[in-house]
């Protein structure tokens, strides 16, 4: 099979050295693609923004399969224009990436058909919303519809707080303006992410992560893409998942189906797990970055087969096979991320890195310069190995992390620390590493 991937970052990389491993694999593209996945796949240079032009690409080089790892394309119909041009494609169209595009929709789909989330209330103006803000008090979570980012979202403690978060939306601040605000309901628990690969109307658990979206150690500091994960979740017991999938995915499919947006592609749960069980927080229509390099690394049969299945609407539901070791990825960023950082500085020995087992640097924003390796984003590298325990993979990985000489990168240094903390409170589990 000829498969093209969408997308430059970790989670392509980890996509595309997971496919490239399928024995059913002929040839590997992405588009625009970075040097580690160059690795991978032959790289070329696609505007993906003008669908007819990666249409004609497709129809050209007779690709089987395109999977698109950003939401961006998705939101935009990329998966539609795919489809109706007769090209298969792993990923939902428009209609249901709304899933992820309007936090609304996804509000409304849950009322529709009962699926446990927090309590909500949509508002089109700002004078009604600060009061029911001032009624409901604090804590209490402020969301702009639409896509932002992950920066659309305030979990305010006070009401103040929740009233400068309204303001923010309504007053356009960038990455935070809305015509429509959500107030939420707080919810109290701990947070799991869990992945499903969907046909439009069956579903397939992937498996559960957490990751670490503050930038400082103990989830302190500003709000980034992700500064690492690991999985699984220790909360997503065997229980927990048959849960999830009768309470949340298997009604969300029916919802989808039934308003005739049939969700096909990787559904991403963020989940809170608490006293009443699972509750949804939102959704996303893709594989999540960096959650998506430890899933490639934990699963242990061929990728290929499943993502084309679930393009064409032939998923068997079934368990997967994972290895059993944990895995966890610890990101490195540029220093100043998420604020302002430098481009172009050099980064050495990420072989020395790779060449311990079971350990895989997957490339972000990097790019080739004259001599090195050069940093080209925020988000770099994303250094991931597995383990015979949380604490063991999270060694193996700083050791790795250790061996890499990028002196204008940073990682947080306490990744997975609450699987860690689980693990040593279970008798006989290893804190060994
Ligand atoms: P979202 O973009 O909807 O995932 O929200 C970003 C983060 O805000 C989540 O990962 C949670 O940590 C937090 N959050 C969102 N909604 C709630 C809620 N209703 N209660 C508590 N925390 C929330």
């Amino acid at each position: 099979m000829k498969v093209l991937i969408i997308g430059s970052g970790g989670r392509e990389h980890a996509l595309a050295w997971k496919l490239a491993r399928s024995p059913l694999l002929t040839r590997l593209y992405a588009a625009p693609g970075n040097p580690g996945i160059a690795q991978e796949a032959t790289c070329i240079d696609l505007p993906v923004k003008d669908h007819a032009s990666v249409v004609t690409f497709c129809r050209h080089e007779e690709i089987d399969l395109v999977v698109v790892g950003p939401e961006a394309p998705l939101v935009a119909g990329l998966a539609d224009d795919l489809r109706a041009a007769g090209v298969a494609v792993f990923g939902p169209g428009a209609a249901a990436a709304r899933l992820e595009g309007s936090k609304g929709f996804t509000k409304d789909l849950c009322t529709r058909c009962d699926i446990p989330t927090a309590g909500y209330h949509r508002f089109a103006d700002l004078d009604s919303a600060r009061a029911y803000l001032k009624k409901r008090g604090a804590p209490i979570v402020v969301k702009a519809d639409g896509l932002a980012a992950g920066k659309g979202v305030t979990v305010a403690a006070t009401v103040g707080e929740g009233l400068a978060a309204l303001e923010a939306c309504f007053a356009g601040t960038p990455g935070a303006s809305a015509a429509e605000v959500l107030i939420e309901d707080y919810l109290d628990g701990e947070e799991a992410s869990f992945f499903c690969l969907c046909d439009g109307a069956r579903a397939v658990p992937l498996a559960s992560a957490q990751d670490h979206k503050r930038v400082g150690e103990g989830e302190t500091g500003a709000n980034t893409g992700g500064m690492g994960a690991y999985s699984p979740a220790p909360v997503m017991s065997p229980a927990m998942v048959e849960r999830v999938m009768d309470e949340i995915v298997r009604p969300t499919l029916a919802g989808m189906a039934e308003i005739g947006a049939p969700f096909s592609g990787v559904l991403y749960a963020g989940l809170m797990i608490g006293e009443r069980g699972p509750q949804l927080i939102e959704y996303n229509v893709r594989f999540g970055d960096p959650e998506t390099q430890v899933l490639m690394m934990r699963l242990d049969e061929d990728l290929l087969p499943l993502l084309d299945a679930a393009a064409h609407g032939t998923l068997e539901e079934r368990s997967l096979r994972w290895r059993d070791e944990p895995a966890l990825t610890v990101v490195l960023a540029a220093k100043g991320y998420p604020g302002a950082y430098e481009k172009g500085t050099p980064i050495r020995d990420v072989d020395a890195a790779e060449a311990m087992d079971d350990v895989v640097v997957f490339h972000a924003g990097t790019a080739t310069g004259t001599q090195d390796l050069e940093a080209n984003g925020g988000r770099v590298l994303s250094v991931t190995a597995l383990g015979r325990t949380v604490a063991q993979a999270q060694a193996r990985a700083y050791e790795a992390v250790d061996r890499i000489d990028w002196p204008e990168g940073f990682c947080r240094r306490d990744i997975g620390w609450r699987a860690i903390e689980h693990e040593g409170s279970e008798p006989g589990d290893g804190r060994d590493a």
